[in-house]
């Protein structure tokens, strides 16, 4: 074989997706240690950046998702649509550099202590360049890591989760709903569990809806 037959082989095999060569069957199993797995294949994976890019651009709303895709489970691809309904977007160039970089390490290191999102960032643009939230958050993910913006807490905060997101995610919540976001669409954003946030949910639109009744009262 000469060089110019060899090279473009080797640059197919570099480019290669993992999942091609990998059981397709755990790239759609529902269990937690299976996605891990494949989300662990899709991190080694060249194609990971546009292929999560096309998923979000395939997929839906509405429409039942499922399998993992470009290192990421269906409901955090949710979470990145539902993102997009209040303009926040991840730079996916920049997640994926940042989990090949030193700041692997700054990120394991905030994954092992429960570390908020907001705190990484913070860091990393401390050290490097500004990095937002959402970026950080695509790149703990990619990571195994939970990434949710309710579960960690800032040190010497006392407060139980349910009073933590009425206190502090209220606005963004009725926000996502006004855009048309399903309650599971809100709890992925969140990285809650949905029964809370059905819970929530549903005594703040009835508020709502009760304050509407009030006003008519008075108007009528
Ligand atoms: S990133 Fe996409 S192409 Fe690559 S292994 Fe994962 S699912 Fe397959």
């Amino acid at each position: 074989m000469t060089a110019a037959t060899r090279r473009p082989t080797r640059i197919a095999a570099l480019n290669a997706r993992r999942c091609e060569n990998t059981d397709t069957e755990l790239f759609y199993g529902d269990k937690e240690d299976e996605q891990k797995e494949a989300r662990t294949e899709c991190r080694r994976c060249p194609r990971v950046v546009s292929c999560l890019r096309g998923a979000l651009a395939e997929e839906a709303w509405g429409v039942y998702q499922w399998g993992v895709h470009g290192g990421l489970t269906a409901d955090q691809r949710n979470a990145l649509r539902a993102a997009a309904l209040l303009g926040e977007r991840p730079d996916l160039v920049q997640a994926r550099s940042l989990v090949r970089s030193r700041f692997r390490y700054v990120l394991e290191d905030g994954i092992r202590d429960n570390a908020p999102l907001q705190v990484l960032a913070a860091r990393i643009s401390a050290e490097w360049m500004p990095v937002s939230v959402l970026t950080v958050r695509v790149a703990v993910w990619w990571l195994n890591g939970e990434g949710s913006l309710v579960r960690t807490k800032t040190p010497g905060d006392t407060r139980g989760i349910r009073d933590r997101v009425l206190d502090d995610f209220v606005p963004v919540m009725l926000r996502l709903r006004a855009s048309g976001a399903r309650q599971r669409d809100v709890a992925a954003y969140l990285g809650a569990k949905l029964s809370m946030i059905a819970s929530i949910l549903s005594m703040l639109e009835q508020e709502q809806r009760d304050a509407v009744t009030a006003e008519q009262a008075v108007a009528a």
